[in-house]
């Protein structure tokens, strides 16, 4: 039986969207619901997900591999029962990066001419002239977490003539952008920035890394962007710094718990912008090619370049 793609992705109601992807740019590809009642298990079947629920997990081990609508899969990987040794592919693709360099390139022109306060001053109908005399070439970017996204995001900053460096857990060479290494490095990193970008995976190694003392390596002023996952963050941390002028701002697309529940102290925040997780999810189609490559890469035998080590945890 040629290989099978099982939606979960997005709950039912979604299927009817993934059907018509599939059908467009990757028709040669058999699709079903998860929830189709008239389902029944095949040998060649991978299933496509976002957050499957606690009871998906048997039926999930049954299967070829698994596909994730995310890049981030912390959230599978946090179920006991999750199954481990079914191959784990992460979303990519040219789509992804470009999007997630897109709102990185937003999100730090604003901090860099201090966005916020005219829009602020907008909804006050105030016609206040804040003078910002920053430019993205003397302007120094630094992004924890250099992986397939970390990495294009940096030299497309680099590209605009930002200064562009990275931190990450194994030493590399990245063409344009200084690379930095290790806990050690850490400070010393921090210590040379205008901007922290974090795009860092969610792992034991970095849930509550970014709280009061790394903030407190950073030069006072330097503004803050995460895209990485809520839980990187101490919130109380951040918002001490954005109060006492450790930090001038900060842009988040991601927080904890998400969705921001009403009563957050972060919305109101005035030097915080924050964006509902939407930094950078590729539309249907461009998801649908990817995942057609991933499942006819593995059925070839061969090892998708962003497979899961789940020892790592990403
Ligand atoms: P990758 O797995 O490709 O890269 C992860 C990077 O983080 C690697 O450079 C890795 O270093 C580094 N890293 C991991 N652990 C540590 C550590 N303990 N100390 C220092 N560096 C570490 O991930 P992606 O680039 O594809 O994605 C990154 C994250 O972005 C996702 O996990 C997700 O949380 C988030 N994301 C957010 C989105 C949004 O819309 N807001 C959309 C997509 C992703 P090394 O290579 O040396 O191991």
């Amino acid at each position: 039986m040629p290989a099978r793609i099982v939606i979960s992705a997005d709950g039912k109601k979604a299927f009817e969207s993934w059907r018509l992807a599939f059908a467009s740019v990757a028709p040669q590809v058999s699709v079903c619901s998860w929830y189709d009642p008239a389902y029944t298990a095949g040998e060649d079947d991978y299933a496509l997900v976002w957050s499957p629920r606690p009871d998906h997990m048997e039926r999930l081990a049954c299967m070829k591999g698994i596909v994730c609508t995310g890049a981030g899969v912390d959230h599978l990987l946090a179920h006991a029962d999750f199954p481990r040794h079914v191959p784990l592919v992460r979303m990519g693709g040219e789509q992804t990066a470009r999007l997630m360099a897109d709102y990185v390139l937003w999100a730090v022109i604003g901090l860099l001419r201090d966005a916020r306060t005219w829009a602020m001053q907008q909804q006050q109908g105030l016609w206040r002239n804040n003078v910002c005399s920053r430019t993205s070439n003397t302007t120094r970017v630094g992004i924890m977490g250099l992986g397939h996204l970390g990495a294009y995001v940096a030299q497309a900053l680099a590209h605009v003539g930002f200064c562009v460096s990275g931190w990450k857990r194994t030493p590399a060479e990245l063409d344009g952008v200084t690379v930095w290494s290790g806990v050690e490095a850490l400070p010393d990193f921090l210590g040379e920035l205008d901007v922290l970008v974090n795009l860092l995976p969610a792992t034991p190694a970095t849930d509550g890394l970014i709280d009061h003392v790394l903030l407190s390596h950073l030069p006072k002023g330097a503004g803050f962007v995460n895209v990485g996952r809520g839980r990187h963050v101490v919130q109380s941390d951040l918002l001490r710094a954005l109060d006492d002028g450790t930090l001038c701002g900060a842009v988040l697309d991601v927080v904890t718990p998400e969705p921001l529940p009403d009563d957050s102290a972060l919305w109101h925040h005035p030097r915080l912008t924050i964006t509902p997780h939407v930094a950078s999810e590729a539309s249907r189609e461009v998801q649908a090619r990817y995942v057609a490559d991933v499942v006819a890469s593995l059925e070839r035998g061969e090892k998708p370049a962003l497979l899961c080590d789940v020892t790592r945890g990403y």
